[in-house]
């Protein structure tokens, strides 16, 4: 069977839902999502390629809703596409967008009802729905407010970082900066979500874990990119920030998972992004019941 990007899936955590929202959708050449080698993608059973052999990640943002709040965690990419061709490869790949607030719009939620947006990290994938490029300074989510790690933001906002590919565009820049709360370990932006730190990947990179009444999640951001990545946290994903600590947070959040019997929530993986980690003699990660 092909992998494909994640349709829209919520899971009710007892007080507390969340869903899946898709944006888009990002194919990758496995040889350069993974330089050191990808040969540990094909060894689980996992279904992360599509039919001409492209890694497949889903591309989107969690709406937890809880009480009367309603929160995202990241804003996709938005309604556009970002090649990611290399030299010397020859295959399609890009990161596309697009489909977040039709999306948010199906499940009854207009722009101005999100009220809070948890930032992850501020990758271009991350931030894309933040505010229209050529409306400067207007957001899209009018009644939101802006949290992530006064390290992220840091990392971004600096001078020298304009012109980043991968990173936030000044007008989304302005927009958080203007609306900004800080994240530290510990911190709770909604009751019931609590902020994990997960740096590695990028040098501020925030986790959610999210208790419900019956059951609890975590929000892995990109800590994690693919399913194989918890079953080989060795993996070394192209893009990390600083590859040695990124392994290590994502084996601290295999433990993690495991330890708390939490449902892994990983927006970027394939097919479904809410998994059940079993660390057993042969772990696997499978689809957790909806
Ligand atoms: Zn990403």
């Amino acid at each position: 069977m092909n992998a494909s990007p994640a349709p829209t899936t919520s899971l009710d955590l007892g007080g507390v839902t969340l869903t899946y929202v898709p944006d888009g959708e990002f194919r990758a050449e496995p040889g350069v999502a993974y330089p050191g080698g990808h040969e540990d993608l094909f060894t689980d059973g996992l279904d992360v390629l599509d039919e001409d052999g492209m890694l497949v990640l889903s591309v989107g943002a969690v709406l937890v809703t809880t009480g009367d709040r309603r929160v995202l965690v990241d804003a996709g990419i938005g309604a556009r596409t970002i090649p990611l061709v290399r030299p010397g490869t020859s295959r399609d790949a890009y990161m596309r967008g697009g489909a977040l607030l039709e999306n948010l719009r199906e499940l009854g939620v207009r722009p101005e009802d999100v009220d809070a947006v948890l930032l992850t990290h501020l990758h271009a994938d991350h931030v894309g729905w933040i505010g229209d490029e050529s409306a400067d300074g207007v957001p899209t989510f009018p009644n939101a407010e802006y949290w992530l790690s006064e390290d992220e933001w840091d990392a971004w906002a600096g001078p020298g970082q304009e012109g980043d590919a991968v990173g936030p565009r000044p007008h989304e820049l302005r927009i958080i900066g203007a609306r900004r709360r800080h994240l530290v370990e510990g911190s709770e932006p909604v009751e019931g979500v609590t902020a994990v730190a997960t740096v590695g990947h990028t040098p501020g990179h925030t986790a959610f874990s999210v208790q419900g009444t019956r059951r609890r999640a975590f929000i892995v951001g990109d800590a994690v990119h693919c399913p194989a990545e918890v079953l080989h946290p060795d993996l070394r994903w192209v893009g990390d920030h600083d590859a040695a600590t990124a392994v290590r947070t994502r084996t601290d959040i295999a433990d993690r998972v495991a330890r708390e019997g939490a449902v892994l929530v990983g927006p970027h993986f394939p097919d479904a992004v809410f998994r059940r980690y079993d660390p057993a003699a042969t772990p696997s990660l499978t689809p957790h019941p909806l």
